[in-house]
């Protein structure tokens, strides 16, 4: 695999992408990284497309709450949530709530015991024997991205939403990212900030978040090799982010991008199928990307012998003293793989051969009916799929930087999905595709 870049190379790759700022939807830093990817696969020799995607954007102002008492604090305004210039009103706990009022509920992320995600999974690699023990904070409270919705049940106006249970200090919470517009403003305040106005309630207050939401056009950047046999293997990761986020997913990026180069210098007969490498936009707007990729292309997709996502190579981090700090542990590998004993093995044989410890290989809908990913939507559209991801606790915050990046496993991750390729050389797409 000579042909595969250092991961000195990938890093500076990520560097590149993360210096451009925020890469939200339909931001220009978004946009300028879909141009940059389009010419750096075109050096690479691929054939290029940028394919129009709508995506609704969503631009925050200030985000404020003030006490009557002249307390105030600093809030980020939750993605695609109602703008308020000042919401005047009550300010209760939701236990306490009435009607009109402002609603202050508490957020904690979930505790993920090892040895229960060891019961669901189809096979672990954990040299090291850390599954019997370990625990994974996940990014997600008990409630995922419905984090408003009890409020709504309760009438509130306004929604304050307390991060007292993350193991750092920050208001940059960037959930939910399904692009649902919620219906009225709500802001994200810290721990510290959070405990202090817990002690307060209830009393009046005034709430601002400035917002905006428009719809732009972004695009999935599409790029194509022709193979060794009438099939497609397609190899993907999203463009967009939350903030300037180094592993979510400038990371998967570098790993698409690193594949991308060593099947471009592979002669065309030795490549086992027709490669289409998929960068899409629009993730963090509820992966409209994926969704208009397999809309426009639905008719090609029982082609399709293998759906290959990557996603997150990401340093493990511990909490001191209300900051992060990343250990030299991976964080947990999840790769959610298609239930076809042939795809399996691969799989397992390939994270053996890279020595990728930590590792789970996960049914696809073990979690929830669709595996947590950017390719989500290929698992219902029966597409044959291994998504990579791992989620650190700091996927979705401005945490999210350059140390936060397992370099280590980027050479590693960017074989594996190499050798995943290459392993699918003869397979047909029915091969793969699971009886009804
Ligand atoms: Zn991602």
């Amino acid at each position: 695999m000579e042909h595969l870049p250092s991961a000195a190379e990938m890093l500076a790759w990520i560097e590149t992408v993360v210096g451009r700022g925020i890469r939200r939807p339909g931001y220009p830093a978004d946009a300028w990284t879909e141009r940059w990817l389009a010419e750096v696969l075109t050096g690479f020799g691929l054939e290029v497309r940028l394919e129009p995607v709508e995506v609704r954007r969503w631009r925050p102002g200030a985000g404020l709450l003030r006490l009557d008492d002249g307390t105030s604090w600093a809030g980020m305004p939750l993605p695609y949530t109602a703008p308020a210039l000042g919401l005047r009103s009550r300010i209760a706990r939701l236990a306490d709530a009435r009607p009109g009022d402002i609603v202050v509920d508490e957020l904690a992320f979930t505790e993920l015991p090892q040895p229960y995600v060891k019961t669901l999974a189809t096979s672990a690699y954990d040299p090291e024997g850390v599954f019997d023990t370990l625990v994974q904070t996940i990014p997600f409270g008990p409630r995922m991205m419905e984090v408003v919705e009890p409020a709504l049940a309760a009438g509130a106006a306004g929604f304050v939403g307390a991060l007292t249970g993350l193991p750092w200090d920050t208001r940059d919470y960037y959930v939910p990212y399904d692009a649902i517009e919620r219906p009225i403003p709500a802001l994200w305040l810290s721990g510290t900030d959070a405990r202090r106005l817990l002690t307060r309630l209830p009393c009046e207050a005034e709430l601002v978040a400035g917002s905006a939401i428009d719809t732009v056009t972004t695009h999935n950047v599409v790029a194509t090799l022709p193979g060794g046999s009438p099939h497609t293997v397609i190899v993907a990761s999203h463009h967009d982010a939350p903030w300037a986020s180094a592993v979510e997913d400038a990371s998967g990026l570098a790993l698409v991008l690193a594949t991308a180069r060593h099947w471009a210098r592979v002669p065309e007969r030795e490549r086992p199928h027709n490669l289409t490498f998929l960068l899409t936009s629009g993730h963090m707007a509820h992966a409209a990307g994926t969704r208009a990729f397999i809309d426009r292309h639905r008719s090609e997709l029982a082609d399709v012998v293998l759906e290959l996502h990557l996603e997150h190579a990401a340093r493990r981090c511990e909490p001191v003293d209300g900051t992060l700090v990343p250990t030299d542990d991976p964080e947990v590998r999840w790769w959610f793989t298609t239930r076809a004993p042939r795809l399996e093995r691969l799989v397992e044989r390939t994270l053996e051969a890279e020595d990728l410890r930590r590792s789970f290989v996960l049914p696809p809908d073990v979690f929830s009916p669709m595996p947590p990913t950017d390719g989500a939507f290929f698992h219902p559209e029966g597409v044959p799929l291994v998504h990579f991801l791992s989620a650190p606790m700091y996927l979705f915050d401005s945490a999210d930087t350059i140390d936060k990046v397992d370099v280590a496993g980027l050479e590693p991750l960017a074989r594996a999905a190499v050798r995943i390729v290459a392993g699918t050389a003869g397979w047909t797409p029915d091969d793969l595709r699971t009886a009804p």
